[in-house]
């Protein structure tokens, strides 16, 4: 019955060589299993008849049965056809614009037809403009249910044709040439377990519903199923990593993570930087790479994690890389990790773009002699100049920003490769990592250190800026300082810039000299010059730093404790939250002002007050995830994964989880599918495999 399924669409009855091109260049129907697959958007409910007496509602999709008892051509140019459809309760008008012809010459008088349209009140008459209609007989006959699916399309298949009614009859043709047996390779054990229906009524279902109940059953079984595979997939590849992939085992934890714990610990950690660490050292003691993600709002102590991730390297006689998208953020982690590592002793240094050449050698032998243990930098780390005597831990903060090949390059420099940790501030909501990452183990730090008072954030139309200013003005006397950042979006690049530098210029002169100093940094500038403007904005020199996004990721100025958002629609959520964690790090209360137009679209909207309503990184990204959607979210390059069939991963959460959990304990028990119940699983999986080879960023 399967190989049936593997048959050209051009023989299925009804399609042909010129359909069958459409339907592979339009929607990627190849063959009686890709009809098969190809699943309803909505479905139009045709379980309800009307009475003619009863329709009320102008503009309501409607269907009755009755019959046309005269038609006439109305009207001299233009013509239209209108028929008297009546079914003894009242009449209605039928009308037709095109087509008249054909109408003219098939439409039989005095016999039963169901009619199938938006209904429409004029003059206290309902008319139907191209009604769908179909004989009674005929449509109590036919396979098609009361439930209409309308399918996928697009306007060429339209124009050629292949409407929604041809799709249907094409799927009944397929049901009959298959005699709808399909084989069902989920095991006995789940089906009962969540007491599915059988694979063969689901596909009946999902194309011909006899009834809502069943087609909500039709639906939670195809994407039960769809989704399990996948998870499956990622859970195997996870197993697989775990078993073939070797690491070192850092089995020893040394002076270093010792004499740091007992004696240099600036803070007590927080319970989830606690946990995390505990992970992160099982992982690296076992003698597999670990590959995890590490997940913790901006500000939550990811830094500290690190370092003592990279001392347990260092305990066991290894070498440690950070990895940052940019140059201010490599400087800063240098900064930071040398400073909490200055009593241990420990040799660390710095790669960029800028490092001078005479320094750039020293490190390149450092590194390769063994005698420098820690190494930040940026995308410099992988040239291929540099070379690690022994690297064990890689780790790669802001993973958005890195391409999986860059990764992976860092550690085909060693044999064995590093275990590698990756960092994110932007939290990827649950949903999303399991089926992005599903074969990464996630660690997430969701607790802030203690004494963090909230940020304050508030939406404010520009039409009250001097009231902001005012604010603004307090909280300098008060002796805090404050961020002003503009949007800039690539295609509007000018325009950006030209409000930046309006916006400067009306700041300067609204918080004059000398009473007040304005530093400007922005992506235009030489890096030294940006470097020395955000120099004197952290030593306090200035009152006010005006920015565009360049100072998203990791500028740490404590005292800062005012983000001024400009233009704050333009922003997406992720966006917002990143700049506003830009304040908030010291002991001050800190806020956040929105400042937009008057007028906002309702996306906008939400997103203000998602953001003046919570701080917290998870619950933003899920309104996130909700607005944009998951393909926009990764990404183009992830939309593989998230191409799915029928499952739809926001809204579709809860059986996502029970996915996961049953493909959890299908492989716990027979990892490789190897027992007889599995042996139509087994087969299925490997043909899914085959065809869509589900990859992340960091495998
Ligand atoms: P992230 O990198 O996750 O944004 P950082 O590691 O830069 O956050 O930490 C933010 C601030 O919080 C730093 O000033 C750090 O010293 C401080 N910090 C981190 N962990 C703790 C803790 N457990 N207790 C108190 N302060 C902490
Ligand atoms: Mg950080």
């Amino acid at each position: 019955m399967n190989n049936l399924l593997e048959t050209p669409i051009e023989y299925l009855k009804g399609v042909g060589p010129a359909r069958g091109e459409q339907l592979r260049k339009e929607l990627g129907i190849f063959k009686y299993a890709d009809l098969l697959n190809l699943f309803p958007n909505r479905y139009i409910d045709r379980t309800r008849y009307y009475r003619i007496n009863e329709l009320t509602n102008s503009g309501a999709e409607v269907q009755v049965v009755g019959k046309v008892i005269n038609i006439k051509t109305v009207g001299d140019k233009r013509t239209r056809l209108v028929a008297t459809f009546t079914d003894g309760t009242g009449e209605m008008e039928l009308v037709w614009f095109q087509g008249q012809k054909w109408i003219r010459e098939n439409l039989k008088l005095n016999v039963p037809y169901v009619i199938f349209g938006k209904a429409t009140a004029f003059n206290g008459l309902f008319n139907m403009a191209h009604p769908e209609m179909e004989p009674l007989a005929e449509h109590e006959a036919s396979l098609r249910s009361a439930m209409q699916p309308i399918y996928p399309s697009t306007e060429k298949l339209t124009q050629r044709g292949i409407t929604n009614k041809v799709v249907n009859k094409m799927m009944q043709q397929l049901f009959t040439e298959t005699q709808a047996l399909f084989t069902d390779s989920l095991p006995a054990s789940i089906i009962n377990e969540l007491q599915l229906i059988p694979k063969n009524a689901a596909l009946f279902n999902i194309h011909f519903p006899k009834s809502q109940e069943l087609l909500a059953k039709a639906q939670f079984r195809l994407k039960f199923e769809e989704l399990f595979f996948i998870q499956l997939q990622l859970i195997t590849k996870n197993l697989v990593r775990k078993h073939k992939i070797k690491g070192h085992p850092f089995g020893n934890v040394g002076e270093y993570f010792t004499t740091f714990y007992n004696n240099h610990l600036p803070f007590d950690l927080t319970g989830a930087q606690k946990r995390v660490l505990k992970e992160i050292r099982n992982d690296m003691g076992q003698a597999a790479q670990m590959n995890r993600l590490l997940q913790g709002d901006v500000g939550s102590g990811k830094t500290i994690v690190a370092l003592m991730s990279m001392l347990l390297a260092l305990d066991n006689g290894f070498q440690a890389c950070l990895m940052a998208p940019t140059e201010i953020l490599a400087n800063q982690h240098f900064i930071g990790l040398s400073e909490l590592a200055a009593p241990l002793g420990i040799n660390i240094k710095i790669l960029t773009g800028s490092t001078k050449t005479s320094e750039r050698r020293i490190i390149h032998e450092a590194l390769e002699d063994g005698s420098l243990h820690i190494i930040i930098g940026t995308h410099a780390l992988l040239e291929d100049k540099v070379q690690f005597k022994n690297l064990g831990l890689a780790i790669i903060d802001e993973q958005h920003r890195f391409g999986v090949e860059q990764r992976s390059k860092l550690w085909q420099k060693n044999e064995i490769p590093p275990h590698v940790l990756v960092m994110t501030a932007t939290p990827i909501p649950r949903t999303l990592a399991m089926s992005l990452y599903g074969d990464l183990d996630v660690s997430v730090i969701d607790e802030l250190p203690p004494g963090r008072k909230p940020i304050q954030t508030v939406h404010r139309f520009d039409s009250n800026r001097l009231k902001v200013w005012k604010f603004l003005k307090d909280e300098i006397a008060k002796g805090r300082q404050i961020y002003i950042v503009y949007p800039l979006i690539q295609e509007s690049e000018k325009m950006d810039y030209k409000d930046l530098m309006d916006g400067y210029e009306s700041i300067s002169r609204d918080f004059p000299l000398p009473q007040y100093s304005v530093s400007i940094v922005h992506g235009q500038m030489k890096p030294a010059d940006k470097d020395s403007e955000m120099a004197r904005f952290s030593a306090g020199k200035t009152n006010i730093m005006v920015a565009t996004t360049v100072i998203e990721v990791g500028v740490n100025v404590p005292n800062a404790s005012v983000m001024v958002i400009e233009s704050a629609e333009r922003f997406g959520l992720s966006q917002l939250h990143q700049l506003r964690g830009r304040v908030g790090r010291g002991a001050d209360q800190s806020y956040c002002i929105l400042m937009t137009g008057q007028k906002l679209s309702n996306d906008s909207k939400l997103r203000m007050e998602t953001m003046v309503r919570t701080n917290d990184g998870f619950e933003i990204a899920e309104v996130d995830l909700k607005l944009r959607g998951p393909g926009d979210i990764m990404g183009k390059q992830q939309s593989g994964v998230l191409n799915l069939q029928i499952a739809d991963i926001v809204k579709d959460k809860e059986i996502l989880l029970i996915a996961r959990e049953q493909a959890i304990k299908l492989l716990k028990d027979d990892a490789p599918m190897a027992r007889p119940e599995h042996a139509a699983l087994r087969h299925a999986y490997i043909e899914m495999t085959k065809k869509k080879n589900i990859w992340n960023y960091i495998s």
